[in-house]
């Protein structure tokens, strides 16, 4: 019997809320994922109104997964998403297909939320740690995607500490559409959303956890984003559980990790691309950002952090390579200032920089990968 198989019995022995239910016959939970022959994850759509139960039942999950022979380790994301309208479960068009992975079960519920209708491709924006200037390049990502000539609209998933209302400039209550649904605000010809934009910094405290994944999945079906060609998501730093959850059950296109060239940052780098294939969503590329410093006084570059790192570490793990872009104080002055180079400084090095990113992007996305 498979690991997956295995796990899937094991967890017909925990019973939902109800008491009487087995896990595996609520729909609640995703499909079962085991990585490196015994690396377990999968996630449990919890019901809004019962998150504590339902803890409860994720943690009984795990330890009965945990407790199987061959199991090295067990990762169980919750959510506690609202079901989607059945109009908007209509008009889902965008659902990914979820190929077979290699080891796992098909439960009874998609584990992927539905696309949101009329929007092309969602791509996701991580960095296996924070301060790497991972808002920085999403914002001019998209902006470079822009200048291709697409529709872009720009998730701020980073709720702990949501950029983009500096980045673009942006302040503001968004306005209510119809119902809960609210209209995104726009700069630079971008549709932008942020949680900065709707609590201010204490309220954002109160996500945590499994309510992180929630949290962004109702925000990105809640805007009317109208037609697009891209949702370019800033996501939270970092690859933990609700990194997890949200790379699991959002449609992405595929994934854009940035980082530094430092072994440090790398090492966390492959642990953002690994949980992006983990849940079989594919790496657009990695992006090596401040790779190096070019002396404004004598010209000479400096490779301040090392360089090269993240083209090696891309080739490494047979993911793409998409580009460097240097550590430069008009990036950072730019970006403070909510003026960002690819539309400020569009005929300098670093906004082509971006365009030839967001170019090797855009290519791969509509050649399908
Ligand atoms: P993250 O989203 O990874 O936390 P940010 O995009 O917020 O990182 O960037 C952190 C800081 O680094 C910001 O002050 C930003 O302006 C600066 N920064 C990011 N990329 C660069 C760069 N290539 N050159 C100079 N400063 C940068």
């Amino acid at each position: 019997m498979s690991t997956a198989d295995l796990v899937a019995q094991a967890l017909a022995t925990v019973m939902s809320p109800d008491g009487r239910t087995p896990l595996p016959e609520t729909g609640a939970l995703s499909e079962i994922v085991v990585r490196d022959g015994g690396r377990v994850l999968f996630t449990i759509a919890a019901d809004p109104t019962d998150v504590p139960a339902w803890a409860k039942v994720r943690d009984l999950a795990e330890a009965a997964t945990r407790a199987l022979p061959g199991v090295t380790s067990a990762l169980v994301g919750l959510t506690a998403e609202r079901a989607p309208s059945a109009s908007r479960a209509t008009h889902a068009a965008a659902t990914i297909a979820d190929p077979s992975p290699t080891q796992a079960t098909q439960p009874s519920k998609p584990a992927r939320l539905a696309g949101i209708a009329d929007v092309r491709h969602i791509i996701a924006v991580a960095s296996g740690k924070g301060g790497v200037g991972k808002s920085t390049t999403a914002c001019n990502l998209a902006l470079g995607l822009r200048a291709l000539g697409l529709k872009v609209g720009v998730l701020d998933a980073d709720i702990y500490g949501p950029s983009m209302p500096k980045l673009f400039a942006l302040k503001g209550n968004p306005e209510i559409v119809t119902g809960r649904t609210l209209k995104p605000l726009e700069a630079y010809g971008c549709k932008v959303m942020s949680m900065g934009f709707v609590a201010d910094a204490d309220k954002a405290m109160v996500w945590r956890g499994p309510m992180v994944a929630s949290a962004i999945t109702q925000m990105m079906r809640d805007v009317k984003w109208g037609t697009l060609d891209v949702l370019v998501v800033d996501m939270p730093p970092g690859t933990g559980d609700a990194q997890l959850t949200l790379a699991q059950q959002t449609p992405l296109s595929g994934a854009v990790i940035v980082s530094t060239p430092q072994d440090l940052a790398l090492i966390d780098a492959r642990r953002g691309v690994s949980m992006f294939q983990d849940v079989r969503v594919p790496i657009l590329g990695l992006i090596e950002n401040m790779s190096y410093f070019i002396c404004d006084g004598c010209g000479k570059r400096h490779d301040i952090f090392a360089h090269g790192g993240a083209r090696m570490e891309a080739a490494k793990l047979g993911v793409p390579f998409l580009g460097e872009i240097p550590l430069d104080i008009e990036i950072r002055e730019r970006s403070d200032a909510g003026l960002p180079i690819v539309v400020t400084a569009p005929d300098g090095p670093h906004a082509a920089q971006y365009r030839a990113i967001a170019k090797a992007v855009w290519t791969q996305l509509s050649a399908g990968a």
